[in-house]
């Protein structure tokens, strides 16, 4: 008898189950894929993240090494090789969590789990008994009504098949303008392929700051991305090993035709629940068919929880091991904490982008009246030297109180500058706490200080 079973070995469920055994708790955690780490591992954060990397460095050949005096032969790229690079990077995390596993004393259950019912998880022909049962199954690509998927062939695909493609096409149309299409759309571009963005709303990544939003589409811009918002994508057909997507401008419903050699479908995720049996259990789902859960994690069945993509909220590695780690607390007696008040997004493009808290827009619908202090990287040194001083630091403060409610930032390691806001908004500092704060000279971190001394009696350098 298990005291817990996690379902699904993403960085909700191995996270949740690392953190269970390190309390004292005997757990078993069942995958079905042949490698641990989900989505995220496999076929999300880590290989795509592989990929910018990669293509980023082929950029910077390409674009600024003669600017610093590095002369030589032109870069070329060994897709073969590349993708050998990503599988390898892939496979030592993978491999990692395993090790980790073990470290603990989880026990890894291979197959597909079934709940039969509480404290009953079946895994083949065998069943499992637990004290405690947390579904972490994650997420899948949502499809787009009139566009079939085909990763094998190459030509229609989603994230997972735009990943592995069998070579870099020369054109490329992504259906789409969230995180998921424009970082892969900026690793093809960077390619060389001809990426055309079609997307439904008249932004590019809804829910982000409206700055933002303007600047990052302006800079994807630059770097060649074609974006046609208020486009409402018909059909995607395969024709002599290209495609054909057809599309109605939302303005005047024209119908459009384009065609690219291959279309990455890059309209968000579902929950992944299917053919675990919740209904049956009585376990309740969202209309959208995420999984309900209390302020607990805990599902409308006694003894089931559910975390990571596969319940509400944002659909996020981090908040995920985050719910992991909380509900592993809270099964052991403990009490579990997540603040989702403070969950950083990233956008791992070149420049990065990322945000964490409200928007400017959100916190004046919201009836708050908000300081903002805006620096922009031309001011700092570092960032110029390395050829990054576009972009800015927004920070979003309390007019009152001086509280930091939100931070957006869109330059030069962006994804980890987010941070120190970050723990600054866990501490309930103010901006006055950020500006007063001593930092390195020359690090792109200045930015951040100097958007808060905006809040404040101005920033030095802008
Ligand atoms: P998952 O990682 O989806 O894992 C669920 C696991 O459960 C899967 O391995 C699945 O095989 C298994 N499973 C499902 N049902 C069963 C069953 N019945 N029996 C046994 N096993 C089962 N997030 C970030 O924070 N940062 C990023 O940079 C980022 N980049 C991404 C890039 C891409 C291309 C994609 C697709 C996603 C990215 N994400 C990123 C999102 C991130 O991958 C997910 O938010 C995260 O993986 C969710 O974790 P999870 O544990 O909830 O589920």
């Amino acid at each position: 008898m298990y005291d817990l079973i996690v379902i699904g070995a993403g960085p909700g469920g191995y996270v949740c189950a690392i953190r269970a055994a390190q309390l004292g708790l005997k757990v078993a955690c069942v995958e079905s894929r042949d490698t641990l780490g989900g989505t995220c591992l496999n076929v999300g954060c880590i290989p795509s993240k592989a990929l910018l990397h990669g293509t980023h460095m082929l950029h910077e050949a390409h674009e600024n090494f003669e600017k610093m005096g590095l002369m030589g032969a032109h870069v070329e790229v060994d897709w073969t090789k590349m993708q050998a690079y990503k599988a390898e990077t892939v496979n030592g995390n993978t491999k990692g969590i395993e090790f980790l596993f073990k470290k603990n004393k989880v026990d890894w259950i291979k197959g597909w789990a079934t709940i039969e019912a509480a404290g009953r998880v079946k895994v083949g022909d065998t069943v499992h008994e637990t004290k405690n049962i947390v579904i972490a199954t994650g997420s899948v690509p949502q499809g787009l009504r009139g566009v079939e998927v085909d990763n094998t062939g190459g030509v229609i695909v989603d994230s997972t098949g735009a990943l592995a493609l069998p070579k870099i096409p020369k054109s490329m149309v992504v259906i789409g303008a969230g995180v998921i299409g424009l970082e892969l759309g900026s690793v093809y571009a960077r390619l060389g392929a001809d990426v055309t963005v079609l997307e439904y709303l008249d932004v590019i990544t809804p829910g982000m700051d409206g700055e933002i939003q303007k600047q990052f589409q302006k800079m994807l811009a630059k770097q060649g991305l074609k974006f046609t918002l208020g486009a409402a994508v018909k059909s995607a057909e395969v024709q002599d090993g290209a495609a054909k997507v057809t599309y109605a401008l939302k303005k005047d419903n024209a119908e459009q035709v384009i065609e690219a050699d291959c279309v990455l479908v890059a309209t968000g995720r579902r929950p992944h629940v299917d053919g675990l049996g919740l209904e049956a259990l009585g376990v309740e789902t969202t209309e959208r068919g995420f999984v309900k859960i209390d302020d607990h994690w805990s599902t409308s069945v006694k003894g089931i929880y559910a975390i990571g993509d596969a319940v509400p909220g944002p659909m996020l590695a981090h908040k995920a091991e985050d719910e992991g780690m909380a509900v592993a607390d809270v099964i052991a007696g403990k009490h579990g904490h997540v603040n989702y008040g403070v969950i950083p997004g990233v956008i791992y493009t070149t420049p990065e982008v990322a945000s964490v808290g409200l928007t400017e827009e959100a916190a004046k619908e919201g009836g708050r009246k908000v300081k903002v202090g805006k620096f922009p990287f031309m001011g700092n040194a570092r960032a110029k030297a390395q050829f990054l001083g576009e972009g800015f630091v927004k920070l979003i403060v309390d007019a009152q109180t001086d509280r930091i409610l939100g931070c957006h930032i869109i330059g030069p390691s962006a994804g980890d500058l987010i941070h120190e806001v970050c723990v600054a908004m866990e501490f309930g500092a103010s901006a006055e706490d950020l500006a007063l704060t001593c930092h390195a000279h020359p690090t792109v971190s200045e930015a951040v200080r100097e958007a808060a001394l905006a809040c404040g009696a101005g920033a030095i350098h802008a």
